[in-house]
């Protein structure tokens, strides 16, 4: 970290994407640098994937404390960097690399962000429940997998492809405590009346489309049930809105947006990030 006032050199970090430009990542992580002081730097970097090993190169080259990946670098990355953390490596995609002096390591701080804001924000402690995840994609990957190890009880998966909500669900299996089992989404999906937590892990909802809904019987929504929508943008989604009208609590994505980005804030400047400024910046970007 460089606090003295005699330094002009500040510590880089950013993201890496293809197309990046309306990454909104740059605007929290400032924020936080500026409340506390930090003479660190976020930079939104357009990479092409053909030239992701020449930018992991630059990397090392110019001294980056890390780096964000997004679309479509997330797995692409793990054949450059040097070590994965336990978590990145059963997700099987990184969002966020750490110098570790000469060596750079892939971690995955999405699913953490969407536990913490389980934890913290819907007040729900995971353990024992039974969780239904709308889509297998790598969202739906990775909370799962963190919902898993902080000791969730059963896991559904409800995904178009089976293929893909298949391979999941026997990645659940092999690999944590958890049950897991597959269902076909066809047609509007009925909720179990024993499922706590449904979670939409689709971009059904995301800004431009904003009335458009993930097909759910919205009758077998009922309150208790805890209904979470990975959709930072708008955050009170129509399927949240929809939830709440049948009397479930609710919880947006811009809670976990927020969180993963903090996770990686503390892990690079080894300091606490100011998680209601960096929410505030977020909310005043979508709005604007
Ligand atoms: P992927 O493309 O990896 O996966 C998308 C998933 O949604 C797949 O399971 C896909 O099913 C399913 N899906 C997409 N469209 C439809 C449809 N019309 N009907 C049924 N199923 C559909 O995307 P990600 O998992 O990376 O991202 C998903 C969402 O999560 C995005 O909106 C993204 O913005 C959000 N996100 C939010 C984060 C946050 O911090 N709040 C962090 C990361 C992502 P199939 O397999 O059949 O194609």
């Amino acid at each position: 970290m460089s606090t003295s006032p005699q330094s002009y050199k500040a510590e880089l970090v950013g993201v890496f994407g293809y197309p990046v430009a309306e990454n909104p990542t740059v605007v929290m992580q400032e924020a936080g640098f500026r409340a506390l002081g930090l003479n660190w730097r976020y930079l939104t970097i357009e990479v092409r994937p053909e030239q992701l090993a020449d930018a992991v190169r630059g990397l090392r080259a110019m001294n980056f404390a890390g780096i964000n990946l997004t679309i479509p670098h997330k797995v692409a990355v793990i054949q450059h960097l040097d070590g994965l953390s336990p978590e990145a490596e059963l997700i099987g995609a990184v969002n966020t690399v750490v110098r570790e002096g000469d060596r750079l390591i892939g971690h995955n701080t999405d699913g953490k962000g969407f536990l913490r804001s389980v934890r913290e924000d819907a007040g729900v402690d995971p353990r024992g429940k039974r969780v239904v995840f709308l889509g297998a994609g790598g969202a739906a990957r990775a909370m799962s997998v963190e919902l898993a190890l902080a000791g969730a009880a059963h896991i559904t998966i409800v995904n178009r492809t089976a293929s893909r909500g298949q391979e999941l669900v026997a990645l659940l299996n092999e690999r944590t405590q958890a049950m897991a089992e597959f269902v076909p989404w066809q047609g509007a999906y009925t909720v179990p009346a024993e499922a706590d937590i449904l979670v939409n892990a689709t971009p059904i909802g995301l800004f431009p489309d904003v009335e458009a809904m993930p097909a759910v019987d919205m009758a077998s929504i009922r309150p208790g049930l805890l209904v979470c929508d990975v959709i930072p943008n708008p955050p009170r989604t129509a399927f949240l809105r929809a939830a709440e009208a049948r009397g479930a609590r609710t919880l947006d994505g811009l809670g976990m947006l927020v969180y993963q980005g903090a996770i990686a804030f503390q892990m690079w400047t080894g300091v606490e990030a100011p998680i209601d400024v960096m929410r505030k910046a977020l909310e005043e970007a979508f709005a604007g």
